[in-house]
Formats: structure tokens, sequence, C-alpha cells
């Protein structure tokens, strides 16, 4: 696993598995904060918005979060596929807030995520210690937005930091994209990732609302120093650019990007073809 800071409130973690993302969001320091030694480090609230898979990538995200100041009080999940929603096993205690539709997702299809974790663990030997589960899922008004750090100032006094939801389905019929605004970061979910291409060949994806779901991610890319797709990495915003359009290419015409035709991506356009009926 890989961990790297974007922002001084988030931290990106990279699994070993589909170099799956998750990041560490934490509201900021107050204006009137104290400076100096320590200060870097004193606790504020966060989130932790998917996740990274293996057991141990788990674990060490717990303990980064503990050692720079991340306290998460809750998790978020970009869309409701198995390897983005593991954070209870890491944060037992909070809460997994996701989009309403993945919400109605994971109520629909109860158990499936479950079941597709299971499989992977069978098929690579991997053992958990803990037993799967989503604990307490809360579903989001998106496009909408979220408050952080609103437990440690009582007095409302302080200055609302509020993450943006933005809708981002198509990839799978449900999801949300995360802009954070202090750090001029985007949690973008399955879309733009410099690893993998477009697919919506899940059940419920589909090829228009991919489309459509580029569009409304363009003016947050644009105004972003980072973008953090589910898959790769953080990128940086002329990246990210870059990667939006060979997107809207490969979904609008096909054409599959030059460092994304290896034969994984070969199969996954395939899948995405038939899909799309084409
Ligand atoms: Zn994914």
């Amino acid at each position: 696993m890989r961990a790297l800071a974007v922002h001084s409130d988030v931290l990106v973690v990279v699994s070993r598995v589909w170099q799956t993302t998750a990041a560490l969001v934490r509201a900021p320091a107050p204006a009137d904060a104290p400076s100096g030694p320590g200060a870097a480090t004193t606790p504020r609230e966060a989130f932790l918005v998917d996740s990274p898979v293996y057991p141990d990538e788990l674990e060490l995200t717990a303990q980064v979060a503990g050692q720079a100041g991340f306290s998460v009080a809750g998790l978020l999940a970009t869309h409701g596929d198995w390897d983005h929603l593991l954070g209870p096993l890491a944060f037992p205690q909070a809460a997994l807030g996701v989009a309403e539709t993945t919400a109605a997702r994971l109520t629909g299809h109860s158990g499936q995520a479950v079941r597709e974790m299971r499989a992977f663990d069978a098929e690579h030997y991997v053992a958990r210690e803990r037993g799967p589960g989503l604990g307490d899922v809360q579903a989001l008004p998106v496009p909408g937005k979220l408050e952080l750090g609103a437990g440690e100032d009582a007095g409302g006094s302080a200055p609302r930091h509020e993450l943006e939801l933005h809708a981002a389905d198509g990839h799978t019929g449900d999801g949300m994209a995360i802009w954070v605004p202090w750090a001029r970061v985007l949690l973008c979910g399955d879309y733009l990732s410099p690893v993998e291409i477009p697919t919506w060949h899940d059940a419920d994806g589909s090829r228009t609302a991919y489309r459509a779901t580029l569009d409304r991610l363009k003016p947050l890319i644009e105004q972003a120093d980072w973008v953090v797709p589910g898959h790769g990495g953080p990128i940086d915003a002329a990246r990210a650019l870059a990667i939006w359009r060979e997107d809207v290419a490969y979904v609008e015409d096909w054409a599959l990007p030059i460092a994304r035709r290896d034969a994984t991506q070969q199969a996954l356009h395939e899948r995405n073809r038939a899909a799309a009926g084409a």
C-alpha cells in the first residue's frame, strides 16, 4: 500500500490490489489554532472515503489516521462496489454514509457486496479477523452537502466546512463524487482512472449516464489541485483533464486510450461493448 498527502487535510492510500484508493479528509484547522510543534497533529474530525482492500492495509489506514491527527468520525463510499465498502473493517465504530442511490442498491441487493468480498478472499486466501458487514448505513441526499467538524464546536461560531456531494452514476447505477472545497480535491469514484478504462458493464451501469457524469465532473476538475480516482492514485488537474478527454473519446467513439489497452482493458472493453449492444 502507498500512502501520500495531497494536502495537509487529505491523505490518500492506494491498495496493492487494483490500485483501489481511499482518502482521509479532515476538517481544516480553525483560524485561531495555535501553530508550532505538535499543532499539525492535534486531532480533528475526519472522514474516510472508500477503502483499501487487504486486512493489513485497513489496519495501517487506521494507524496512519491516528498518527496524523485524523480523528475518523464517519465513513463514506463513492459507490456500492464491494472493494470500496471496507471502511467499517478499519473503523467499526463509525457509520457508513452513501448516496441514496447506493443505499437503495445495497438494500435491494442485500448481501451481494459481502458475498463478492468473500469470493475474492477465498480466491486469494485472504484471512480477515473481523467478519464482513457494513454496519450502520446512512443514505445521503445527492446532490447535497455534508458538514465535517461540526462536532467540535457546539457554539456555532466556527465556519462551516462542507463536503459537496455530486451525482456520479454510469459506472454503476449508483454513486457520488465528493468535492473537498478547502483542499481543492475531487474524490470521483470510478471515473478518470489512469489505470482502467471507463466501464459500465455491471448491473445498472449505463454508457449514456457515464457520459453525463463526465460532463458533471469537468467543472470540478477545472477547479481542482488534485483528483483522486477510485483506482490508480492521485493525479493533478492537468492529467485528470487529459484523461477526461480520453474517456470522452472512449465513451463516445470506443477509442481505447493508448496507455490503457492491455489484455485486461481489452477484456473490459469487450464487456462494455456487449453491455451497450455494440
Ligand atoms: Zn472500483
